[in-house]
Parts: C-alpha cells; sequence; structure tokens
C-alpha cells in the first residue's frame, strides 16, 4: 500500500505545520484509515489502543471542523476515563490546534471547579473532561452544549469499565442531534456497541491493523558509555525521553543507594529499593511508583521480583544483567498490555561482547544509540516548557497572574516578561558536559567549594534508612539544596553526612525537629 501523508488528507495548513513541528511526518495506521471518514464529517469507531495515536485520529477532525473566533460555546466534546488522559488529551489538541487558534479545556474531578469556570467563561473551541465532572458543569450550567457539533468517546470500554456508561448516555442526550460522533475502544463490549447503535448515526468502523503496530512491544536500545558515566548519561536520557514509569536496574544494593541518591539531588523523583530496607518502607516506596509520585525507580533484581506494575515506560540496565534470563525478565517489566516500551542497556566498552551475547541468546535485536547531545538535551527542556505552558494556557486560571503582567507592561515589553518568567521557571537551561562532569568527579570535592563538616546522624541502615532518604530528609527537612549535600557514609545504627560549613547548624537545628517514620532523628 502506498504510505500516505499528512498531506494527502487535504488538512489546512496550520495542522500541517504543526504535526510538523510535533514530529508526526506520516499517519500512524489507524490515522491512515480514521481521518478519511471523520474529516468527512461521518461518525467512526475506530478500534485502537494507547499508543496507536488515536488521539490524533480524532483530534485533528475536531481541530478542522472548529471554527475560529467562534468561541463563545464549545463546538466539540470528548470524554475520557481519567484525569490524567484527559489531561493528556487535551495538551495533545492544543498542540495539534496552536497554529488555528483553538483553545481546548480539562475538566476532571480533584481540580477545585472554580477553577474550571473562569476556563469555561473564558471560551473555549474543545472540552475534554470525564463524564463525571462533565456532567456536574451540565448541571451547574457553566457547561453549554448548545454549539456541540462532535462528540468523541475515548477509550469507551474503559469508561465503562469505570462505572460511566449512565454518565455518557445522559451526555449523549443532551448534546444536540446534529452532531458526529466517534468513538475509540481498545474492545467492543455489549454495552458499548449498544450505545453505539443508539447514539451514532451509520457509523464507519475502523481499526489498527493488530499485526503492524506502531511500535514494536519493546524497542531495545544500548548506549555505550564509560562506567564512570553511567549516572550522567542516564540522567540525559531521562531528560530527552518521554516517559511515564522508569524502572533501573543496578547489579548491587549499593549501587541503588548511590544512583537513586544522585538521581534525588538532580532533582528526579528518585527512590531505591532492595532487600535492607524494611518491609514497610518498601511497600510505601512501591505505592509511591505505582501512583506515578516517584517515576523512576532503582532497584536491584531481586527486590523487583514479583513487581507487577502497569505502564512502566523504560527499563534500564543500569549495570548488565548476570545473563540473557535475567535480562529477559527486566525488560518484561516494560511493554505490558499491549504498550509500547524500551528497553535501555547503558555498557561499558569492555561490556559490548557480553551484551552481544545476550542479544544472540535472547534472539533479539538491540541496537546502538548516540548518548543525547547537550543540545538534544536542550531542545527537549524546551519542550518541556512549551508544553507545560500550554497545558497551563489550556487550564485557564491566569487572572491572578495576568494582574502581574499588567503592572510590567508600562516598562517592559511581552516578550521580556514571558521569557524572564520562563527563566524563573525553567531556570537558565544549562547542560553539563559528560566530559566535565568525569574530570570534576575524579578531583572528588562535590561539596560547593569552602569548608565541609562531618554530621553524624543517630539513624542507619538497620533503622531502615537509605542513602537516598538521607538526602531527601536532609534536603526537605533540613532546607538545603540537594546539590550541597556531600559524602554518605551509612552504618548499620547511624550515618555521616558532609554539609557546607555555613549551612551545618540550620541542619542540625532542623533535622533534630524532624522525624524519620516513627523514630526521632539524632544530629550531631
Ligand atoms: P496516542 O495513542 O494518541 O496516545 O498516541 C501515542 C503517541 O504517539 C503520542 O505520544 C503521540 O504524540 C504520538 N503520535 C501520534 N500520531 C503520531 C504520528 N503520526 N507520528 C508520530 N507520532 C505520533
Amino acid at each position: 500500500m502506498k504510505q500516505k501523508t499528512f498531506n494527502d488528507l487535504g488538512l489546512s495548513e496550520e495542522v500541517l505545520k504543526a504535526l510538523a513541528e510535533m514530529g508526526f511526518e506520516s499517519p500512524t495506521p489507524i490515522q491512515r484509515v480514521a481521518l478519511p471518514p471523520a474529516l468527512a464529517g461521518h461518525d467512526v469507531i475506530g478500534l485502537a489502543q494507547t499508543g496507536t495515536g488515536k488521539t490524533a485520529a480524532f483530534g485533528i477532525p475536531l481541530i478542522e471542523a472548529a471554527k475560529e473566533g467562534n468561541r463563545k460555546d464549545p463546538s466539540a466534546l470528548v470524554l475520557v476515563p481519567t484525569r490524567e488522559l484527559a489531561i493528556q488529551v487535551c495538551t495533545e489538541i492544543s498542540r495539534i490546534g496552536r497554529h488555528k487558534g483553538i483553545v481546548a479545556a480539562a475538566v476532571y474531578g480533584g481540580q477545585p471547579i472554580t477553577t474550571q469556570f473562569r476556563a469555561l467563561k473564558a471560551g473555549v473551541d474543545v472540552v475534554v473532561g470525564t463524564p463525571g465532572r462533565v456532567m456536574d458543569h451540565m448541571r451547574r450550567k457553566t457547561l453549554v452544549l448548545r454549539n456541540i457539533r462532535s462528540v468523541v468517546l475515548d477509550e469507551a470500554d474503559e469508561m465503562l469499565n469505570m462505572g460511566f456508561i449512565e454518565d455518557m448516555e445522559t451526555i449523549l442526550a443532551e448534546v444536540p442531534k446534529e452532531r458526529r460522533t466517534m468513538l475509540f475502544s481498545a474492545t467492543m463490549p455489549a454495552p458499548i456497541l449498544r450505545l453505539s447503535g443508539k447514539y451514532m448515526t451509520d457509523p464507519e468502523t475502523v481499526r489498527a491493523d493488530a499485526n503492524n503496530p506502531v511500535v514494536a512491544k519493546i524497542s531495545q536500545v544500548f548506549y555505550e558509555v564509560r562506567s564512570e558515566d553511567r549516572t550522567r548519561a542516564l540522567m540525559r536520557l531521562l531528560e530527552v525521553e518521554d516517559f511515564s514509569r522508569v524502572l533501573v536496574f543496578c547489579a548491587t544494593r549499593k549501587d541503588v543507594d548511590d544512583l537513586s541518591a544522585e538521581l534525588q539531588k538532580a532533582g528526579y523523583g528518585a527512590a531505591g529499593l532492595h532487600g535492607d530496607y524494611p518491609q514497610e518502607l518498601r511497600d510505601e516506596t512501591m505505592k509511591r511508583f505505582r501512583n506515578g509520585n516517584t517515576p523512576v525507580l532503582v532497584a536491584t533484581d531481586v527486590a523487583a521480583r514479583g513487581l507487577d506494575v502497569q505502564d512502566v515506560s523504560h527499563v534500564v540496565n543500569y549495570s548488565l544483567p548476570q545473563n540473557a534470563e535475567t535480562h529477559v525478565h527486566r525488560i518484561g517489566r516494560t511493554g505490558r498490555a499491549g504498550k509500547s516500551g524500551v528497553a535501555i542497556t547503558l555498557v561499558s566498552p569492555r561490556e559490548k561482547s557480553r551484551l552481544r551475547l545476550i542479544e544472540r541468546l535472547t534472539r533479539s535485536t538491540i541496537r546502538q544509540a548516540p548518548i543525547p547531545t547537550k543540545d538534544d538535551v536542550k531542545r527537549a527542556r524546551q519542550q518541556g516548557t512549551i508544553d507545560a505552558l500550554a497545558a497551563a494556557i489550556a487550564t485557564g486560571s491566569l487572572d491572578q497572574h495576568k494582574k502581574v503582567v499588567d503592572a510590567l507592561a508600562s516598562r517592559y515589553s511581552l516578550e521580556d516578561i514571558a521569557a524572564a518568567a520562563i527563566r524563573l521557571m525553567a531556570g537558565d537551561m544549562v547542560v553539563e558536559d559528560i566530559a566535565e562532569v568525569r574530570q570534576r568527579t575524579r578531583g572528588e570535592r562535590p561539596v560547593s567549594g569552602g569548608q565541609v563538616v562531618k554530621l553524624r546522624v543517630g539513624l542507619g541502615r538497620k533503622d531502615g534508612i537509605s542513602v537516598s532518604d538521607l538526602v531527601k530528609s536532609i534536603a526537605v527537612q533540613g532546607r538545603i539544596p540537594g546539590r550541597d549535600i556531600g559524602k554518605i557514609a551509612l552504618f548499620d545504627r547511624h550515618s555521616f553526612v558532609e554539609v557546607p560549613a555555613h549551612l551545618a547548624r540550620q541542619v542540625v537545628t532542623s533535622m533534630n525537629q524532624s522525624r524519620f517514620p516513627g523514630k526521632k532523628i539524632q544530629v550531631a
């Protein structure tokens, strides 16, 4: 079949420009089959899972159908099962529609309803929401449906599983009859089929070819780095990779402690997991990994055994696995439930032949990739900042902040004001050289210049504390930046921590007032 491009689909210049900026070169299989009928205004049932590009498959037609400047009441409504998906879909629609001036807003439970009133009142084209909250807004008349021309039920089977079937039906009965309806679902259980029969007109059913998924389930990549550069290389990868949850495997408990501490110091939401920690702490760590509070989990093979977490987007072999079987076990943590996953292996030049052996034994292909350059990291940071700002604009409620802009506008240009605000939010965007880091760590003086003092902390390994916990408590409770914390030595019942002399008193005072699960921390 001829490989269609987005240009063949008759899309507007504005949308084509946005897609190009997003790096979408050609339509995915579901987009190829869903876009033509959807753009022609037909009802469409798309059988597709997350990861197939389904959001753009319904998002592009909504954006093309929305009339610019006609923003008093929304023209499209997208129903989704969860708050996370609402934000994700809203962000993607805002990005695709940005040159057409399309405004999308996400409404979901858990966020103050008043914040959402303001966003809706300011005028939006596309509302993306969870059924419960959408109904809430309908009852309060803060969401007016009379201009709705397109309705999308995204992940309809998930909405059914979550008990939203009646809400979906109520909403569908309230939107104007002269509309087009699109339904996307991974499966078609009977209640969803019935719903489509009742509320859709002559729908065309399309599906992503199951034998030809967009991404192979697990894509395996390796990066060749010197052992001493592994941590910095991992941090660069974490900056450029689009991840949800990352599971990093280390060979030893000490590596787990050291790496999780380093990642925390650098500001990543990371935690360590190994057999030395008490069960209570391990359960808490797992809970935080599962609910997304700590998206990076550093673990030993033993600790990760039996760990069943959905949606691990990346597995990292920070240390090369002992054998092929362990490798298969590790990478099997990602790519679950039909989702795609990435398995990253960091190898030193000496370890490369062992990796090739694992590749042969597991009959897989592990492709080599270069470590992201400083420019790659800068670009990723810029994109992250752009996405975060687009999401903040889409969600609205900026009245207070606009007052600050007004106060400055007579003295400075809007461009300068915005750039300064972004700098405060995103920092200076400086990326360290890997070679620079290597030189600096060889000289070994992590604490930023000046005198350091060694503090004794009356808690140790047997109390269930880890290096990463210590860094976290000192940074948070001691109120000093993680990067100012120097060497940490952990013993069974006590530990030593280096901090800059001028901050020592502050750390001692604040730490002595705080507790580590159930225990008072004694620092001297
Ligand atoms: P979705 O299934 O909508 O969650 O999309 C999965 C991922 O694929 C998202 O990160 C999209 O931004 C991305 N994506 C969607 N369409 C395309 C495309 N045509 N080319 C490249 N990436 C895409």
